[in-house]
């Protein structure tokens, strides 16, 4: 206990050192403590930040969500009740009463937070300073279900009073990090029925700047319609040769399989531009104006003209092309002076829609052109169609330029893997985005030392969430 209070009451003070520092200059009076919008918020994400719940440990920061749920009005639904598998909805309306639902999906788990000594602040304090919430979590993604619960908290007395049309459900889900199979698989499996969607809004797409090359400032919102597939492999390569490292043999393990991979990097994947990333770069082109906004609208016309543009972004080539990263290369031990027998390589390639695993894997195969490897798929998510935009889409790109009135909204693939496609598959229309405007530097931190997010962005992110909400409720004739 006192291990746990100690940092607890050391964070609460800094928080309200941090409220008392907000008096503004303008209220002279003792009793009209004014704290910045946005603080209820970044201390309730201090707060779920400290709790902390790396991939297969969720249940002790969910039960903490969820009760906070329970004081603000919202009622519980836990699904899976395990240590590695705490799933549970916070809803309006009972599930039972069996309204359309818009749902909110988050995941409770974390990326491990790595060395302590590489964060400012430590990686589970939800230390705030600097206007800023540190800590694991803060962006990958426990400040998107805080937001929402602020939301949804404004609607609670409305809710009662007036027996609204739909239910909004906060979908809290374990194991996300692991491929989803502790949460999003089994709830898409098991609980759709009962969750009755009418739309359900996921992680993806997020706001950031220097995004458009003719007006570095003007902010970009990303909605995710789709997403590219993770395809996970496993190269192992055992070769027999002499041991002592002073005499190289002609050839051995670990220069056999480096060669065998410096021809991946040496790949120049194909651009291919399918619906969707030809709807996200007329939108892109429509933003951006001018000459350049005409070609980047036209992609596949003036391919030669953008395709040395396309290859030069990381980020805006990762949605046009398959990609292959070599992400470890492991020998058995042995000494600087040992030639090991055996070296296994991990590569984590991402797949646009419509890529077939049997076809990418034979390409592989040839470039790796080395019989003494063995390859094999230690997983593969699912791929699925892009969500065709309805009237959701159109609520949520209103409410974010309602909240940032000079921002662009761009439909996009999103490069990465999310649960989303869980939920996808299963017919739903799935919106990938958190409201949130994030610098370049910030979006680095994700899965990284000093993951953090400002308070001012909490406090607009929540905003677009309440706005989303009000837009999408049909008005009711009042009784
Ligand atoms: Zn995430």
């Amino acid at each position: 206990m006192k291990i746990f209070f100690k940092p607890l009451i050391t964070r609460l003070l800094i928080v309200s050192a941090l409220l008392c520092a907000t008096v503004p200059a303008l209220s002279q009076k003792a009793d009209t403590v004014l704290p910045k919008p946005g603080y209820e918020t970044a201390v309730l994400l201090s707060e779920y930040i400290s709790h902390a719940s790396v991939s297969g440990t969720e249940k002790y920061a969910g039960e903490f969500l969820a009760g906070v749920c329970r004081e603000r009005g919202l009622h519980l639904r836990i699904f899976t009740d395990t240590v590695d598998s705490y799933n549970f909805a916070a809803s309006l309306y009972p599930l039972d009463s069996g309204k359309p639902n818009i749902i909110f999906l988050n995941h409770i788990d974390v990326v491990t937070p790595g060395e302590e000594s590489g964060w400012k602040y430590p990686a589970f304090s939800g230390t705030i300073v600097e206007d800023t919430v540190w800590g694991r979590g803060a962006i990958d993604m426990k400040q998107a279900v805080i937001m929402q619960l602020m939301a949804l908290s404004t609607m609670v007395d409305r809710a009662a009073a007036e027996d609204l049309p739909m239910n909004v459900t906060l979908l809290c889900v374990s194991g996300e990090e692991t491929y989803g199979l502790n949460g999003s698989k089994i709830i898409s499996e098991r609980y759709l029925p009962e969750l009755n969607p009418a739309v359900l809004i996921g992680e993806g797409g997020i706001g950031s700047r220097e995004v458009l090359t003719g007006d570095p400032q003007r902010p970009v919102f990303a909605i995710s319609l789709s997403e590219k597939r993770a395809l996970w492999l496993r190269l192992h390569l055992a070769y027999e040769s002499s041991g002592h490292g002073s005499v190289p043999p002609p050839d051995y393990a670990s220069k056999l399989m480096i060669s065998s991979l410096n021809s991946l990097t040496e790949i120049r994947p194909q651009i291919r531009f399918d619906d969707l990333s030809k709807l996200m770069f007329r939108n892109l082109g429509k933003l951006e104006g001018g000459l350049t906004g005409f070609l980047i609208s036209h992609p596949v016309l003036f391919k030669p003209l953008v395709a040395g543009g396309l290859r030069k972004n990381p980020l805006m080539a990762s949605t046009v092309t398959n990609t292959v990263t070599i992400t470890h290369l492991a020998t058995t031990e042995c000494g600087i002076n040992q030639i090991p027998q055996e070296i296994t390589a991990f590569l984590d390639c991402r797949l646009l829609p419509g890529t077939s695993t049997t076809h990418f894997l034979s390409y592989l195969w040839q470039k790796l052109d080395n019989s003494h490897i063995e390859l094999s798929v230690i997983e593969e998510t699912q791929g699925s169609d892009s969500t065709v935009p309805d009237r959701y889409y159109s609520l949520l790109a209103e409410s974010i330029e309602d909240v940032y009135p000079d921002a662009g909204v761009v439909p996009v693939l999103f490069p990465a893997t999310s649960d989303n496609n869980y939920f996808r598959n299963a017919g739903v229309p799935v919106y990938g985005v958190i409201p949130v405007l994030i610098s370049q530097q910030l979006l680095e931190t994700i899965h990284n030392y000093n993951e953090r997010i400002p308070v001012e962005a909490l406090h607009y992110g929540t905003e677009v969430y309440r706005l989303f909400l009000e837009k999408s409720m049909p008005d009711t004739d009042q009784p």
